[in-house]
């Protein structure tokens, strides 16, 4: 049968943004309920090696981390709901969502921490080769390419800032793009033109990531949008850079989201338009997109609704004594 879950602070989303709003919340009496989603734990479940997490001085692996963050988070009071948010009403506190079980989840204020997916191209060997050459994120992983050949795919910003990155570590980059000119700012092109260890592959497009040893990448198989030409791009690593897709189907229509679909914020803070729902994590930053940016806005969300809260308390005692 269907239940209906009251808590002061309703969390959607389980990775570093929503367990930090969650650890944080649950420090401050706040009793949040967290409901997991679809990839509980967020994309860190997915990233093997985690090196630039503070606190850690050797190599720590994704899942890990978050196995340790929902413990944390659970330790000082939090409920975790393994249940996937399908509806969610936002007319005013309390706030209501419902679950994909058919339980109703109601907050007095709502964290949204659903995060964003690396867009894949979805060819072969993508998926196979994922966290043994292939990756999403330069500034995860390009340091595992230190001295060697790296290919960077896309013609966005993010490309092309990735590709620059990536020379702090290789000294054979090269950008391919499927078509003739790059979508990303003029400054980021022009400082991509200007390095002398980056190169670009006009007009190619990725068939498929190939791997000669069965272990790990050791290349691209291209094809020439122009000449229909086949070829392979011998390389070390692969970083698929074609955008970001922030996870806000559900609030389509309720919350102003902005152009490439991210929950718009006042700026410097996670308050949306709504008093009472803050966002936090990528689902609200396309810029940063760390883990340690994503706990950190995390953070500002419980310390933001926990001032939201006593406003609401304070003014219910007024109401009762006036
Ligand atoms: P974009 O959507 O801007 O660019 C995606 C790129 O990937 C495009 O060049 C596109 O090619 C290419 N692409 C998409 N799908 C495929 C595919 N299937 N095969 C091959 N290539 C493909 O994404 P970004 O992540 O670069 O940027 C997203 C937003 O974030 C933008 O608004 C951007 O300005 C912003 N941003 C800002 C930054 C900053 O200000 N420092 C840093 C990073 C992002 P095509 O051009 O042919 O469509």
């Amino acid at each position: 049968m269907a239940t209906t879950h009251k808590t002061r602070m309703l969390i959607i989303g389980s990775g570093p943004a929503g367990l930090s709003a969650a650890i944080y919340g649950a420090r401050a009496g706040m009793q949040p309920i967290v409901v997991q989603g679809l990839q509980p734990g967020g994309q860190l479940t997915i990233t093997t090696d985690v090196e630039n997490y503070p606190g850690f001085r050797d190599v720590i692996q994704g899942p890990w981390l978050m196995q340790e963050m929902q413990a944390q988070a659970e330790h000082v009071g939090t409920r975790m709901m393994w249940d996937t948010i399908l509806d969610v009403t936002m007319d005013g506190s309390p706030f209501r969502a419902t679950g994909d079980s058919g339980d109703v989840y109601e907050g007095d204020v709502l964290v949204i921490a659903t995060g964003a997916q690396a867009k894949w191209l979805g060819v072969p060997g993508e998926q196979e080769l994922s966290g043994k050459g292939v990756s999403a994120c330069a500034t995860c992983d390009g340091f595992f390419y230190r001295g060697k050949k790296v290919v960077v795919i896309g013609g966005g910003n993010t490309a092309v800032e990735e590709a620059l990155y990536l020379t702090n570590h290789s000294t054979d980059v090269t950008l391919i793009h499927r078509r003739d000119s790059l979508r990303a700012e003029k400054i980021l092109q022009d400082r991509l033109h200007a390095h002398p260890n980056i190169k670009v592959l006009w007009n190619q497009k990725v068939d498929s990531f190939v791997s000669e040893d069965g272990k790990g990448l050791t290349g691209v198989k291209l094809i020439d949008t122009v000449t229909g030409e086949q070829s392979i791009a011998l390389t070390d690593g692969a970083f698929v850079a074609i955008g970001h897709a922030p996870a806000t189907e559900l609030f389509k229509g309720k919350l102003e989201l902005d152009d490439s679909g991210y929950i718009v914020v006042e700026p410097g803070t996670p308050k949306t338009a709504i008093p009472g729902v803050f966002a936090c994590g990528d689902v609200m930053d396309h810029t940063y997109r760390q883990a340690v940016t994503a706990a950190g806005t995390g953070c500002m969300a419980a310390l933001d609704a926990e001032r939201f809260l006593a406003d609401l308390d304070y003014k219910a005692t007024q109401t009762v004594e006036a």
